[in-house]
């Protein structure tokens, strides 16, 4: 255990979960919540010039990714956005079959299975290899024998990175006539979208993921399709989300993808470099028996601000509690102490007893505190009882 006068630092290292507001995005924010707090709704000045400010968030979001500003709608977040999309589109087209994949996000997972239990659709799961990756023969297999299908699959994989060929669905959705709903949530704003070409019908963001305020987000919508709303009321967003719109939010949300794509190469870079040395560090630590979980490990195939590591059990409780401990933030789930490891995790060949620890990177972090983040780690092993007697850690060769 690491004892209290290493509790130095504060490293945030989960910004998979979320991400720190920055510096452009708070100073666009701030008028909005001072000056200009009118009603986008209401017919005098002071009104319409918030509304202008709206309809330039949502241009500039609609000209980012290659849509046009009515294909762009403005949600309190993705989880909202996913509900929007799935539940719209099997009401709208009375659709009875989706496809989805075990390894989804809790808000479209909860949402298909909300819908089974009513009734409305059956559920198939598209078959995963054993990391993670879509297998595309089953995919168009089943989309063969089930016409009138939703497809419901993420870009990105929020716990381990993988990257799935939204393009390659895209193109097996128009064969077969499906419907196609992309989760970007962890991609928005870290890799391009071309809209124009792209056969994804719908899709989300949410700012907080991109450097932009919590609670805020878009729905794509392609321009062919109507969804039926989950929220009635005064026809905001063109009757697809009724309720004031979250000004202040809404001009965040834009200045945040604006500044991510604006930056995206150079910060793409260092976040890529973050994750491969941090890769290295933890090749020469010493510790054996570490993996890497899906494809996190790998650049070209998953989002490169993701790293899922299993590492061995400890006895003296989890490492991403006593990362936590010395003010360093990771997120995990340990299969080590009876804790159960996450539906995502569980639906991988990973091997059972390790604790997964996600480390999730932003432009922000800096290699230094990846230093400080493999000392602690390296600590950690060296202090625990049982580890440190048997010094099984050094001696076992590393897998990854
Ligand atoms: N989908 C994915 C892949 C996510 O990672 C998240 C958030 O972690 C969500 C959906 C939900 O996003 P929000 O926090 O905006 O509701």
């Amino acid at each position: 255990m690491i004892n209290n006068n290493q509790r130095n630092m504060e490293i945030y290292l989960d910004n998979a979960a979320t991400t720190a507001l920055a510096p452009e995005v708070i100073e666009a924010i701030l008028p909005f919540l001072t000056t200009h707090y009118a009603n986008p709704s209401s017919a005098h000045r002071a009104g319409r010039k918030v509304k202008d400010a709206v309809d330039q968030a949502r241009r500039t979001v609609a000209g980012l990714l290659g849509a046009s500003p009515e294909e762009i709608y403005f949600t309190a977040g993705a989880t909202e956005g996913i509900n929007l999309a799935l539940t719209g589109a099997i009401r709208a087209y009375e659709l009875n079959h989706v496809i989805t994949s075990r390894i989804e996000h809790k808000a479209v997972l909860q949402t298909l299975k909300r819908h089974e239990k009513e009734g409305d659709i059956e559920t198939s799961f598209v078959k995963l290899d054993e990391r993670g990756n879509v297998d595309l023969y089953h995919l168009e297999n089943l989309l063969r024998a089930n016409p009138r299908t939703l497809i419901a699959l993420m870009h990105g994989n929020n716990e381990i990175g993988n990257i799935t060929d939204i393009h390659a669905i895209g193109v097996l959705a128009r064969r077969y006539n499906a419907v196609f709903f992309a989760d970007t949530t962890q991609t928005m704003g870290k890799i391009a979208f071309d809209l124009q070409h792209s056969d994804i019908d719908f899709m989300v963001g949410s700012a907080h993921k991109f450097h932009g305020p919590k609670g805020v987000g878009f729905i794509y919508i392609n321009e062919k399709h109507e969804l039926k709303p989950l929220i009635y009321g005064g026809g905001q967003e063109r009757g697809q989300r009724a309720g004031t719109e979250n000004v202040a939010g809404v001009v965040g949300l834009a200045k945040a993808l604006e500044v991510s794509y604006r930056n995206l190469d150079e910060s793409q870079a260092k976040v890529c470099k973050l994750k491969q040395y941090l890769i290295s560090k933890l090749a020469i630590s010493g510790i054996g028996g570490i993996c890497y979980n899906g494809e996190s490990k790998s650049i070209e195939n998953s989002v490169p601000n993701v790293l899922s590591v299993s590492f061995p059990c400890l006895s003296s409780g989890s490492v991403v509690t006593q990362l936590d401990a010395v003010g360093i933030a990771v997120s995990g789930g340990s299969a080590c102490s009876g804790g159960g490891a996450s539906h995502v995790i569980q639906a991988l060949a990973c091997e059972a007893d390790k604790e997964n620890v996600r480390f999730s990177f932003s432009k922000f972090n800096t290699f230094e505190e990846l230093d400080h983040v493999v000392d602690a780690i390296v600590r950690i092993y060296e202090s625990d009882p049982a580890i440190a007697t048997s010094k099984a850690w050094k001696s076992i060769a590393s897998w990854a």
